[in-house]
C-alpha cells in the first residue's frame, strides 16, 4: 500500500481508511461498515448459533427476502410459496434476522425488495464505506464510490460477528470509457461492451474503478448496473467516484447522514476520488462512443455481440480455450456461426432484477412498449416494493399490462428461477435483463440472452432480438 503523502487511487483510501491491522503478507482485517444477507444466509446463521456469538453490530447488518419468495399473491405472503422447504428458507431468514436483531426488510415488509435495489434506495449505501455480502451482485454498491464485494457463507458469518474481515491485497484496474453513448444506448450495453473486451477472467484480482465522461454521464441506475457485472468480469469489485449525481441521489434518503451532519458528510466523500497521477496496476479503455445495443448469444456474459451483428464463428477465438468454450455454448444455445443477432426467435422476455429492476429500468421499458403489443409471453418484476409503488404511479404498469405483460411483485424471480414457481420451460429461449446466462440459470435448458430492459421490451414485441430503433 503507498503511503498516504503519494497520490493514491479511490480504493486505496477506502482500505486504507478501514484498514484496523495489516499483515506482512499482504493481509489486512478490514472494517465492515454494511454486511447485506439474503435467504442463503442460513449456513451463517447457523454457524453463529453453535459458536453461541451474536452480531457485533445488528443494526449495520441488513437481511432481505427476495431470493426464494414467489413474484405474484404477495398478499397471500408465505402461503404463496408452495413447496415447504422454500417456505422454511424465508421463515428462517426473518426468524433468525428477528432474533439477532439485524435490519429486516422480510416478504410483507413495505420496503421489501432485491438486497441490491432496497440498500442503496433507502441511502444505506454511502460513499467510502466497506459493504460486503453474501451475495457476489454486492459489486452494485461500488456504484456509490463505497468498496462493495460479495463473500462466501464462512466469511458472512465472521462478519456478523465480528464486523470485520480478513482480506488480501487487491490490484487497481481502471477502466475508462471516453465518449458519450449514443441514443439508444444504455449502461446495460456498455457494461456487456466491456465484459466483450476483457472477458469474464479480465478482472479476477482487480478492483475497478470506471471512469470517463461515458460514465459520468450515467445516472446513479446506470452506474449501479455497470457496477453490478463487474462480478462477471471477475473483479472483486468495481467502483465509481462519487459526484454531484451521487449526492443529488442521496439527499432526502430516510437512511442518509443525520441533518446535522450532511455538510460533513459531503465534505468527506468529496475527497473520495483517485489523486490526479494516482498509479492503476491496469488500465483499460473503451470507445463508449462506439458501443451498440448489445446481446448475449452464448452462456457467459462475455458471449456477447451487438444486435447488428452475427454470432460469431468458434474458429476465430483467439485460442483454443476459447474456441472450445465457443464451440459448446453454440451447442447448449442451438445457434449457428454466421447467423444475425437479430434472426434470433425467442420464447419469453424478463424484465427485472437487480441489474435492471430499478425505476429507469422500467420506464426505459414502458417506453419502448407504450401503444404496442408483445408477441411474447413476459414478465415485468419490479426490483423493490418502492420501485413498484412508483411505477405504479406513473401508470408503467397499465403500459406492461396493454403491451401483454405480467405485472409482478418485486423478487430475484427468474434471474436465478430458485422461488419454485418463476421457471421457464424446459429448452425455451429468453431475453433477459438480468445479469448471468449459463445453462439453467432460468430454468432446464433454458438459453438465456441478456439485454437491456429497452431491448428486451422491442424483442417482446418482435419476438426475436432486436434493439429498440430497430421496431
Ligand atoms: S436479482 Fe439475481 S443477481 Fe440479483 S441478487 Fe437476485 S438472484 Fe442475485
Amino acid at each position: 500500500m503507498m503511503p498516504p503523502t503519494e497520490p493514491r487511487t479511490l480504493f486505496e483510501k477506502i482500505w486504507t481508511e478501514h484498514t484496523v491491522l495489516s499483515l506482512e503478507g499482504g493481509e489486512s482485517l478490514i472494517y465492515v461498515d454494511r454486511c447485506l444477507i439474503h435467504e442463503g444466509s442460513r449456513p451463517g446463521f447457523h454457524a453463529l448459533d453453535q459458536a453461541g456469538k451474536q452480531l457485533r453490530r445488528p443494526a449495520q447488518v441488513l437481511a432481505c427476502a427476495d431470493h426464494y419468495i414467489p413474484s405474484h399473491d404477495r398478499q397471500r405472503g408465505l402461503d404463496a410459496i408452495p413447496e415447504a422447504e422454500t417456505r422454511k428458507i424465508v421463515e428462517d431468514l426473518e426468524a433468525n434476522a428477528k432474533r439477532h436483531g439485524c435490519r429486516l426488510f422480510g416478504l410483507m415488509d413495505e420496503r421489501q425488495g432485491i438486497l441490491h435495489v432496497v440498500a442503496p434506495e433507502l441511502g444505506i449505501i454511502q460513499p467510502g464505506m466497506v459493504i460486503v455480502g453474501g451475495d457476489s451482485h454486492t459489486s452494485t454498491h461500488g456504484a456509490f464510490g463505497a468498496l462493495a464485494f460479495g463473500i462466501g457463507a464462512s466469511e458472512v458469518m465472521l462478519a456478523m460477528a465480528t464486523q470485520a474481515l480478513w482480506q488480501p491485497a487487491q490490484k487497481t484496474m481502471r477502466i475508462t470509457c471516453d465518449g458519450g453513448l449514443a441514443g439508444g444506448v444504455h449502461a446495460k450495453d456498455l457494461i456487456l461492451a466491456v465484459i466483450g473486451k476483457i472477458g469474464t477472467g479480465g478482472a479476477i484480482g482487480y478492483v475497478i474503478e470506471y471512469s470517463g465522461p461515458a460514465i459520468r454521464a450515467l445516472s446513479m441506475e446506470g452506474r449501479m448496473t455497470v457496477c453490478n457485472m463487474s462480478s462477471e468480469a471477475g473483479a472483486r469489485a468495481g467502483l465509481v467516484p462519487a459526484d454531484e449525481t451521487t449526492f443529488a441521489y442521496l439527499e432526502n434518503r430516510s437512511d442518509g447522514p443525520a441533518d446535522d451532519s450532511w455538510d460533513d458528510a459531503f465534505a468527506y466523500w468529496r475527497t473520495l476520488r483517485s489523486d490526479d497521477g494516482a498509479a492503476f496496476d491496469a488500465e483499460v479503455s473503451i470507445d463508449a462512443a462506439a458501443v451498440k445495443p448489445m446481446s448475449t448469444w452464448g452462456t457467459s456474459p462475455e458471449h456477447c455481440a451487438a444486435l447488428d451483428g452475427d454470432v460469431p464463428d468458434p474458429a476465430d477465438a483467439a485460442d483454443a480455450a476459447g474456441r472450445e468454450a465457443q464451440a459448446k455454448a453454440l451447442e447448449y444455445m442451438d445457434l449457428k456461426p454466421g447467423q444475425a443477432i437479430s434472426d434470433i426467435q425467442l420464447d419469453h422476455v424478463f424484465i427485472g432484477s437487480c441489474t435492471n429492476g430499478r425505476i429507469e429500468d422500467l420506464r426505459a421499458a414502458a417506453a419502448v412498449l407504450d401503444g404496442r403489443r408483445a408477441r411474447l409471453p413476459g414478465i415485468v418484476v419490479p426490483g423493490s416494493s418502492a420501485v413498484k409503488r412508483q411505477a405504479e404511479t406513473e401508470g408503467l404498469d397499465r403500459v406492461f399490462a396493454a403491451a401483454g405483460l405480467e405485472w409482478r411483485e418485486a423478487a430475484c424471480s427468474l434471474c436465478t428461477a430458485v422461488n419454485g414457481t418463476d421457471v421457464l420451460a424446459p429448452g425455451s429461449r429468453s431475453a433477459a435483463t438480468s445479469n448471468r446466462n449459463f445453462p439453467g440459470r432460468q430454468g432446464v435448458g433454458v438459453r438465456t440472452h441478456l439485454m437491456s430492459p429497452a431491448s428486451a421490451a422491442a424483442s417482446a414485441v418482435s419476438g426475436r432480438i432486436t434493439a429498440e430503433d430497430a421496431l
